[in-house]
């Protein structure tokens, strides 16, 4: 494939508010928050939803310590590509139910924040290939696109309703991060440092991995590789899931 092929198509910019959800610290900025830097520039609303505070996530720090540094290094992360507001749920970290709870929980967050995009992580079974994807990503990537149409229908969890919360049917797309079904793109040339800074924020969970895994490179090889996708741009992919 040439530089300059593009089968990725150009991610939808004519939006507002974002609502970014995944299950653990650190999952947007494996390769998200360098797109989400680029629409906080461009004056975008972004809000942060963690299902869990990554309590079960380093190896060497046991939950009740873990949580809370985590926590804190996500605002961090947050704050540096530009996002202010980040909400946690409680759900345990690892163990993840997709159902009901999770669905309202998810819904009702989207009733508070009225996004018009919502981010996610893959719901997929896989990265591609054979390697498995976790079973607390395919959960809450599963449950943010069922709570779409919750959130929607005012039958649906009603006891969730306030007047803060009022159904909303504005989500017009789910992007989701680390696909292996990727059909669109955002170029990410100015801001790649600042997504690379967001993950280094997550620094006692990078010191915790072994090996070179905390590394933060690879960012840019992957940046690299999507730009042969996307006219020799420097890149984050998304698969766009279209909901109007
Ligand atoms: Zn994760």
């Amino acid at each position: 494939m040439s530089d300059t092929a593009s089968d990725l198509a150009q991610m939808p910019e004519d939006w507002e508010r974002a609502l970014a959800v995944v299950a653990h610290p650190d999952d947007l900025e494996y390769g998200a928050s360098s797109a989400i830097a680029r629409w906080a520039e461009q004056g975008k609303s972004v809000v942060y939803l963690l299902v869990t505070r990554g309590e079960a996530g380093i190896d060497g720090i046991a939950p009740a310590e873990c949580g809370a540094l985590r926590e804190r290094e996500q605002i961090e992360a947050a704050a540096v590509v530009g996002v202010r507001e980040v909400e946690f749920l409680d759900h345990r970290d690892g163990v993840i139910e997709y159902g009901l709870p999770l669905r309202a929980d998810i819904a009702t967050a989207i009733r508070r924040h009225r996004p018009e995009l919502m981010i996610t992580l893959n719901h997929r079974d896989t990265w591609g290939g054979t390697f498995r994807n976790s079973p607390d990503h395919r959960n809450v990537g599963l449950a943010v696109l069922d709570a779409v149409g919750d959130a929607a229908n005012r039958w649906i969890f009603p006891e969730r309703i306030t007047e803060d919360a009022q159904p909303w049917n504005g989500v017009r797309w789910v992007a989701v991060a680390g696909s292996a079904e990727a059909s669109h793109a955002v170029e990410i040339t100015d801001t790649l440092d600042k997504g690379v800074a967001s993950l280094e924020a997550h620094r006692a969970y990078l010191d915790g991995l072994s090996g070179d895994m905390g590394d933060t490179g690879f960012l840019r090889t992957v940046a690299e590789d999507t730009a042969r996708r996307f006219g020799g741009r420097l890149a984050t992919a998304f698969e766009l899931i279209s909901f109007s």
